[in-house]
């Protein structure tokens, strides 16, 4: 790879792209008036509202890209891409699809049998079927091949035993898809499988792990011999690695990797215009950061695009996330210095000073989640050291 293979090029979304974001901003704007969308920072990972997630698939906007055989909208990413966007700018509660909605629908088209495609997928596409992800454990974060929970052969399928940490909405959602090892391999990304597993299966226990916040968010996941059939298995036994890197690429591609806290920035332009204006100075900072996002929005739409396109993008799509996600944190400190007020988490839900608290609570999670700024910048390395 060279530098010029880097090169997103510039893109136009199609016509039919304008059209689907002004009806997204009509459906947000009768949703805010509800009071509803309340413009909260992160409201991808904790902003669960069922009901606001039914109303979104009615209008076709959940399983955008699944086929229309299971319920989807067979629709392409661009559509989904500026659908999403327009949901995370308004801080609108998405989180209780998310997960379904971005990897685990795809996952199950591309590896699923047809019975587990024909039972899940027109679910999700419903709104009515969620996920979370059962990827990270205790000490396998970064290195998730060295993952200890494992799937057992039983006479009548599986007997799944281990705990996963970090696993998003396992105390709301339905179903996790689990990453175990199933075969002990000299090659360690070798003898991986996925499954599906029933997150009210009693032999799953969960158990909370509290966001700076407070806020219950994330949980231990103890999967205590949990007896699976031969059905919960997701794709072929072994291939659990591959699986899950291209799980990986659809989690870290997507707009919620520098949209996270633009409620934030657009909560303290009303915030400046409520108390009498601003200084040149302030005005100044706010360009800078609206510059920035403009710039980062750009290259992920080329990251979108090249997707869409079959083109490989994992190398630019992970200098995106690198990008955005730094971008998003220092928006926060930003927004701190552009307008110091005290951030109180206990006052009132929506309020600037309350939102200001939850992105600098939320902060430090920004650059971890979905693969450290670290491991990220290691995949762009090699990317750049094969072009030599
Ligand atoms: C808010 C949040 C939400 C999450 N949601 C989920 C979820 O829903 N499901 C799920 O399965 N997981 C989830 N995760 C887990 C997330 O994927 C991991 O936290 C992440 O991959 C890092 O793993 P770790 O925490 O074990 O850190 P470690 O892997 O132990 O890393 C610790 C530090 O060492 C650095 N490091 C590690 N290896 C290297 C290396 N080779 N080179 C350079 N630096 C290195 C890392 O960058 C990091 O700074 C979530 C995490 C957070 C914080």
């Amino acid at each position: 790879m060279s530098l010029s293979d880097l090169d997103l090029g510039a893109v136009q979304l199609p016509p039919e792209a304008t059209r689907l974001r002004q009806e997204v901003r009509d459906f947000l704007a009768t949703e805010r008036a509800a009071g509803t969308v309340l413009g909260r920072p992160d409201s991808w990972l904790t902003g669960w509202d069922p009901a606001f997630t039914r109303r979104l698939a009615r209008h076709g906007w959940i399983g955008m890209t699944l086929p229309r055989a299971y319920g989807g909208g067979g629709r392409s990413n661009l559509e989904r891409y500026v659908v999403i966007e327009e949901l995370l700018a308004a801080g609108a509660p998405v989180s209780a699809h998310w997960v379904a909605d971005r990897q685990a629908g795809p996952t199950i088209l591309r590896h699923g049998t047809e019975a587990q495609r024909s039972h899940f997928l027109p679910r999700i596409a419903a709104g009515a079927c969620f996920f979370s992800i059962g990827m990270s454990e205790q000490d396998s974060g970064s290195d998730l091949a060295s993952v200890r929970t494992r799937a057992e052969r039983t006479a009548s399928g599986w007997r799944l035993t281990g705990t996963k940490m970090w696993t998003g909405g396992a105390h709301v959602n339905d179903h996790a898809i689990v990453l175990a090892r199933t075969d002990e391999s000299e090659d360690r990304h070798a003898g991986l499988s996925q499954f599906i597993v029933d997150l009210r299966d009693p032999q799953v226990r969960v158990e909370p792990i509290r966001l700076l916040s407070g806020e219950h968010t994330f949980n231990y996941c103890h999967l205590e011999g949990v007896e699976l059939t031969d059905e919960a298995l997701l794709g072929r036994p072994g291939d659990g690695w591959r699986q899950v890197t291209g799980e990986l690429a659809l989690e870290r591609s997507g707009p919620e990797r520098f949209l996270s806290t633009l409620p934030l920035l657009s909560a303290l332009v009303k915030e400046l215009q409520r108390t009498g204006g601003c200084s040149p100075e302030q005005q100044a900072r706010v360009g800078r950061l609206t510059a920035r996002l403009a710039s980062v929005r750009q290259l992920s739409l080329g990251v979108a695009a090249a997707l869409a396109a079959g083109r490989p993008a994992d190398v630019q799509a992970a200098l995106v996330k690198d990008l955005g996600t730094r971008f998003e944190g220092e928006l926060v400190n930003e927004v701190r210095e552009i307008l110091p007020i005290a951030a109180r988490f206990d006052a009132t839900r929506g309020s600037y000073p309350e939102l200001l608290a939850t992105a600098i609570l939320h902060a430090p999670g920004y650059t971890l989640r979905g693969g450290t700024n670290e491991i990220l910048r290691g995949i762009i390395t090699r990317g750049l050291e094969l072009s030599r």
